[in-house]
């Protein structure tokens, strides 16, 4: 196993992967500040980072650092955004002074609603990451809305999730998710059916405008947006209906210049700040996209260091209530004069269960209510391992114990094999 130290000078930053299946790769500061992502590292403790970890150790001050285990594409980079990145955060926080100020007064203030958006692959997710984390290292307690659907850091993929902000995210686990408010999308890409997608974000931006006004707290602090990296057409609509939806602030653009110029022209109410990637960020093929979401799904039920305990067990198929949101397009020409393509995309269908539902991933939601459908929060997944359909049962991956809450189960797009 390969061993080095690393002396990094004041403003640059360690960039590695770890790539091998069963890799791992230690870390430990020996010297002097150093931060991932926005999170201060502790000097001498060990950080363990596994297969497909993509990592930049950021110093301010300078400082020495060992690397055990074998690292990809390991250098050292001078050149970083941090300084922009930092001064963001400042002007975030200047803003959350003003908000402060006003609601001692009485006053119905808010801090920063920030968004941050741009193409794919051009760290969206690590900037709300770094944002947040200096939010809360300045005592903040800011919301973090994440609305990609295919790479997002809340519950599963195809779902669109809020949580509070109370500490830095931990360096190997990311944000804490205790109680986070998830609405279930069920398909990794918006375009998939734009109309729920629409109707779930302004669901979610209310949600957490009455948290905003219930905590002063949360209040002052803001909200972070993460938004999905599809940003033409449909994508670009989607994005201005997410800044209408929050009552944004604040829209970063990272990397595009093009989109920039769009929000620019389009939305002049909202202050757009264009933003560089960081020449770090590492970009993903197809086959890494689709194994990070087999990883957050394993994540969700057996924990990043595989803490939890997923429960494994039969339900009977006429004893769940099984529905799916949308069918199938229909052709213009057959669709009923009163019916519009927005009704179909919203359209509950029962569903029977069957074979076909295997691998699956089920939302629970809390309701039993058919109608309540569409505005509902989930209270977590479920994946159906196997369907016998002679026996009438389907064995379920459950995060909670058996029983399954006599509620109604949304059948999803996304899927997920078993395989611990
Ligand atoms: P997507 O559109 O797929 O959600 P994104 O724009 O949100 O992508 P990120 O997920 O933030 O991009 O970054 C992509 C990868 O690059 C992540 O694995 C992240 O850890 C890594 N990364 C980000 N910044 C750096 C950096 N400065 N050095 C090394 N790796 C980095």
């Amino acid at each position: 196993m390969s061993e080095r130290d690393y002396t990094l000078e004041p403003d640059s930053e360690l960039r590695f992967e770890v790539e091998g299946k069963k890799e791992v790769v230690v870390l430990n500061l020996l010297k002097g500040k150093a931060e991932i992502f926005g999170t201060e590292i502790t000097p001498e403790k060990p950080y363990s980072f596994h297969s497909g970890a993509k990592v930049a150790v950021f110093t301010w001050h300078g400082c020495s650092i060992k690397l055990k285990g074998n690292t990809e594409g390991t250098y050292i980079a001078k050149e970083t955004p941090m300084v922009m990145y930092l001064n963001t955060h400042a002007c975030l926080e200047r803003l959350r002074k003003q908000a402060d100020e006003g609601l001692a007064k009485g006053e119905e203030a808010r801090g920063p609603v920030t968004m941050i958006v741009g193409p794919t692959d051009v760290g969206k997710s690590t900037l709300c990451r770094i944002l947040l984390n200096y939010a809360v290292r300045m005592q903040r307690r800011p919301l973090f809305v994440d609305l990609d659907i295919g790479q997002g850091a809340i519950a599963i993929p195809g779902s669109i999730g809020a949580v509070l902000v109370e500490r830095a995210a931990s360096i190997d686990e990311g944000f804490s998710q205790e109680a986070p408010l998830v609405y279930n999308f069920g398909h990794i890409a918006p375009n998939s059916n734009m109309t729920l997608y629409n109707i779930l974000v302004s669901r979610m931006a209310q949600t957490v405008q009455e948290k905003i006004v219930s905590n002063r707290k949360v209040a002052a602090s803001g909200v972070v947006i993460n938004t999905c990296g599809w940003v033409k057409d449909d994508g670009y609509r989607s994005l201005t209906h997410v800044a209408q939806s929050f009552e944004v602030d604040i829209i970063i653009v990272l990397d595009q210049e093009r989109l920039y110029n769009e929000l620019v022209q389009d939305i002049p109410f909202i202050k757009v700040v264009f933003l560089p990637k960081s020449g770090g960020v590492v970009e993903r093929t197809r086959a890494m996209r689709i194994s990070a979401r087999d990883d957050r799904i394993r994540d969700y039920f057996y924990g990043i260091k595989t803490k939890y305990h997923p429960h494994s067990f039969d339900v009977r198929l006429n004893s769940v209530q099984i529905y799916k949101i949308g069918a199938p397009a229909l052709p213009d020409s057959c669709m009923p004069a009163d019916m519009k393509m927005d009704d179909h995309m919203t359209k509950l269908v029962k569903i029977d269960p069957s074979g076909k539902l295997q691998h699956h991933m089920l939302a629970v939601t809390l309701t039993t209510d058919p109608e309540d459908l569409l505005a509902t929060n989930v209270a977590g997944f479920i994946c159906v391992v196997d369907v016998d359909e002679e026996a009438g049962t389907m064995k379920v991956l459950s995060p909670q114990p058996k029983p399954l809450p006599d509620t109604i189960l949304i059948l999803t797009e996304v899927q997920y094999m078993d395989s611990n």
